[in-house]
């Protein structure tokens, strides 16, 4: 397998191979043609984990129930253009109505030459964001279906030359505050995360992978399911975001989008950029987002602890010295 997969970084001949290959998991997304990803190698002969499998959508494991779709409820607007304004049922729960542009739209994104980017107020908060969906009466061009649509930026795999692995980025440059990919994997319950973590040689090793769901953790009192927060895995199984490297100074950062408003236990992780990012640029994102600096300086300042600790190789000007 290691050699189909070598041979088809640089050049993809057979139609259908294996169900192994990167390649061929790849090009089963859907998506416009110009949003592929590929994956290469300049630096060595590695390949991806043999053990690592692409997949299009995150998968639901043992335990997890999503809720019905039945019983999900949408907006009435009776036209796409009317979902960008206040009285739009999906926009009912959001925490800043940031109002801008001639008639005041009150969504989360504004229009910038054809590109929906996220407004500046909603970048720099921590906010969820609410977007509309399949059970909305608005149809696939709703302005506020930013993230529903999917990634429609081309994505590339490579291997870093400085011994980071790899790393993703884009040949096209990426405007401050546009979608860029989610973050899929296996949904799995708290229970399972404790086995995986604790199966894992380097427990911190596999929280690079993992991301609780806790976005409305804080709500549970309304609503006490919420409490019961899922995690996703994306260490086996996940899209090409899992292959995005740590930075303490990043380009990207990770937003809570929910849909259908009972599915917000298993919100989505959306990637938009924080900064105009040059075509070719590396794609990072802080895995630590809201850590304790001054404990983290503390310690690192501590040569037992020192011993413990992960360092940083992202070299920003920025860099904390250490992940944890
Ligand atoms: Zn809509
Ligand atoms: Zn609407
Ligand atoms: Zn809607
Ligand atoms: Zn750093």
């Amino acid at each position: 397998m290691r050699e189909v997969n070598l041979n088809h970084y640089n050049n993809h001949d057979p139609p259908v191979c294996d169900p192994k290959c990167h390649y061929c998991q790849i090009r089963t997304f859907k998506g416009p043609h110009w949003s592929r990803i590929c994956i290469i190698n300049e630096i060595d002969n590695d390949v991806l984990p043999e053990n690592f499998t692409f997949i299009p959508e995150s998968e639901y494991g043992e335990g997890i129930t999503l809720p019905d779709e039945s019983f999900f409820s949408g907006c009435e607007c009776s036209s796409n253009r009317q979902c960008k304004y206040e009285k739009c049922h999906c926009l009912q729960d959001m925490t800043i109505l940031e109002k801008t542009g001639r008639h005041g739209e009150a969504y989360t994104y504004s229009l910038d030459s054809a590109t929906y980017i996220l407004k500046d107020a909603y970048l720099e908060s921590r906010l969820p964001i609410y977007e509309c969906h399949q059970a909305c009466k608005c149809d696939e061009n709703c302005p506020n279906r930013v993230v529903g649509r999917g990634r429609e930026l081309p994505l590339k795999i490579f291997k870093t030359a400085d011994g980071r692995g790899w790393g993703v980025r884009c040949d096209y440059s990426i405007k401050k505050g546009q979608f860029v990919d989610k973050y899929v994997g296996e949904v799995i319950t708290s229970e399972e995360t404790e086995i995986r973590r604790k199966a894992s040689d380097i427990a911190q090793k596999k929280d690079v992978y993992l991301f609780e769901l806790d976005k409305f953790k804080g709500d549970a009192d309304r609503d006490p399911s919420l409490a019961n927060t899922v995690f996703v895995d994306g260490e086996f199984r996940s899209g090409p975001t899992r292959f995005i490297n740590h930075s303490c100074d990043p380009n990207l950062r990770i937003f809570a989008r929910v849909g259908d408003h009972s599915l917000k236990r298993f919100h989505d992780l959306a990637f938009f950029a924080i900064k105009d990012i040059p075509a070719g640029t590396e794609l990072t994102f802080d895995y630590v987002d809201g850590v304790d600096e001054e404990k983290l300086a503390i310690e690192s300042k501590d040569k037992k602890k020192q011993k413990q600790m992960t360092k940083c190789l992202c070299k920003s000007k920025k860099c904390r010295g250490y992940l944890w």
